[in-house]
């Protein structure tokens, strides 16, 4: 028997699967919840499919990452390439190009929310989140994390018509915000935007929002580097150069309000680089009292800990809340 367990955890979800002789499903959950729960596998999943599986729910709120959660655990034991997607408040699993099944909000749906007013297909099925970026390593990030919420994302590359969002603001959250509903009114959909930067507190926060241009119009970061060496040359001691790696998220879509994460990562300013990974500002920056520059992490354990992968999370807990807010 395959013994492997799997697991999956956020602040408000938290789920243990393993295969086994018996299905079983258990919860620390009240017994309504649980009965929500079953009765969404069993909907969505065929018998066969989820037999042997034991799944306990320690903490739920989110239906989808519960259903991907199980879709992930067959895929795995089946080679299958299940996914599920958030259709307006309909969970459907797909394979391929075909609906295999649809979970229905209790309340029920209207048919052109449902079936909508044109020819579906597994290109236009299903709810996406435009990035606002044209950074493909940064979107290939938000993919991983979205896909947990059956959200497709695609980004400004996608969209070569869209004009490039001036990030005029003298704050995170006004360029973040700028861009997501410059982006998101334009288009008409739900638009992510980030802003993030460098604040040194030897600096007064700078270089801050002016992190990509700290050294001029022809900014590099080997430049922008050599510019934050200098300007703290006169500070010695370490624990004078503490520093935090700040993301401002938001998220806008057409008739919501407008929803803001943030985080920030702390550390301090070394006196020469280290490390080859990561970008900008990396090389210098120590994290925390680690004694290692964010160059010296590899991706993952830079994403597990950084100012984007917190806000990430953060933004992932209250997304599903918000996405159903009107
Ligand atoms: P952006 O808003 O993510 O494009 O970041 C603006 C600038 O902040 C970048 O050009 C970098 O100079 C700096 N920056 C932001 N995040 C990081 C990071 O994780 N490591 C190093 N530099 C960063």
């Amino acid at each position: 028997m395959n013994q492997k367990i799997y697991d999956y955890q956020t602040n408000n979800d938290w789920y243990v699967g393993k295969w086994d002789k018996n299905t079983q499903l258990t919860s620390f959950e009240s017994p309504d919840k649980l009965n929500e729960i079953s009765l969404m596998v069993s909907q969505l999943f065929r018998l066969e499919e989820t037999k042997g599986i034991q799944l306990h729910v320690v903490k739920f709120s989110s239906a989808i990452s519960l259903l991907t959660f199980v879709a992930d655990m067959v895929n795995d034991r089946y080679g299958k390439t299940l996914s599920v997607v958030n259709h307006k408040g309909a969970i459907l699993l797909i394979e391929e190009e075909k609906v295999l099944s649809v979970y229905l909000p209790k309340e029920g749906m209207s048919f052109t929310d449902l079936f909508g007013q044109g020819e579906l297909t597994s290109e236009t099925i299903g709810d996406s989140i435009l990035i606002a970026t044209r950074n493909n390593g940064k979107t290939k990030e938000f993919k991983k994390f979205f896909a947990k919420l059956g959200i497709k994302v695609e980004n400004l590359n996608d969209h070569p018509e869209l004009p490039e969002v001036e990030e005029t603001g003298t704050t995170f959250e006004e360029n973040a915000r700028l861009k997501a509903e410059t982006i998101s009114q334009l288009t008409g959909k739900m638009v992510l935007a980030d802003d993030s930067g460098l604040k040194v507190d030897a600096l007064g926060g700078l270089p801050g929002v002016w992190s990509a241009r700290f050294s001029g119009a022809d900014a590099t970061d080997s430049r922008n580097n050599a510019k934050l060496l200098h300007e703290l040359a006169m500070v010695l001691e370490l624990k004078d150069r503490k520093a935090q790696f700040h993301t401002t998220l938001a998220v806008a879509a057409p008739d919501k309000e407008t929803f803001i994460v943030e985080a920030d990562w702390d550390g301090y300013i070394a006196h020469i680089p280290k490390g080859e990974n990561g970008f900008g500002y990396d090389p210098l920056f120590l994290v925390g009292e680690t004694g290692k520059t964010a160059a010296e992490l590899s991706a993952e354990e830079k994403n597990a800990m950084s100012h984007r992968g917190q806000a990430v999370k953060k933004l992932m807990e209250v997304f599903s809340k918000w996405q159903n807010s009107r």
